[in-house]
């Protein structure tokens, strides 16, 4: 069952790419949120790898009208789960990667500081593949299991950024992902 291990804050199994946008969390800080995001560039397109370059500050401003909009923006996420269900990791878990902004999560603020952050691949205007919330499902039992105190703290960027942000969207089906969990969690 468990496809994906975590070894000092690098999972097992994900393709590596560097993101520079990160920095360190605050000194004892345990991992005890996970947040789940939705990413496409350009908006509602998926492929073309324009996330891979935008998370690694290669993306080129000019290859399409609405990059200009993102221009110079420098953010990250730990994870992101492609269309495919291919998982990259762009920071390591150990580190404070830049994908909540202002936030705050029961209270406290500065999500990135105690958060893993997730991207799927995916809009606010259609539905995510099955095979993302198989791997996303799995990932969070990984991540619960390498770090305790996530268990039962899952949110999205919406709810810990209510007005500013939008994602995951109305498409993210939680209770699809809560069952897909559970359901994981008594097989092991
Ligand atoms: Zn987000």
């Amino acid at each position: 069952m468990e496809m994906f291990k975590i070894i000092q804050g690098a999972v097992q199994g994900a393709v590596q790419i560097h993101s520079p946008n990160f920095n360190q969390r605050p000194e004892d800080t345990d991992i005890r949120l996970v947040v789940i995001h939705n990413i496409s560039l350009p908006p509602s397109q998926f492929g073309g790898g324009y996330i891979q370059q935008f998370f690694q500050n290669q993306l080129d401003w000019n290859a399409h009208p609405y990059f200009k909009s993102i221009e110079g923006m420098q953010v990250s996420a730990h994870l992101l789960i492609l269309r495919s269900g291919e998982v990259i990791q762009f920071v390591n878990f150990n580190e404070r990667a830049w994908h909540a902004g202002r936030s705050s999560y029961l209270g406290q603020m500065e999500c990135n500081d105690y958060s893993i952050g997730i991207e799927l691949e995916g809009s606010d205007d259609q539905p995510f593949e099955q095979q993302q919330y198989d791997v996303l499902s799995q990932l969070i039992l990984s991540i619960e299991q390498a770090y305790p105190k996530t268990y039962q703290h899952l949110t999205g960027h919406s709810d810990i950024a209510p007005g500013r942000k939008t994602d995951p969207g109305p498409f993210f089906d939680w209770q699809l992902l809560r069952a897909d969990i559970y359901a994981k969690r008594q097989q092991k």
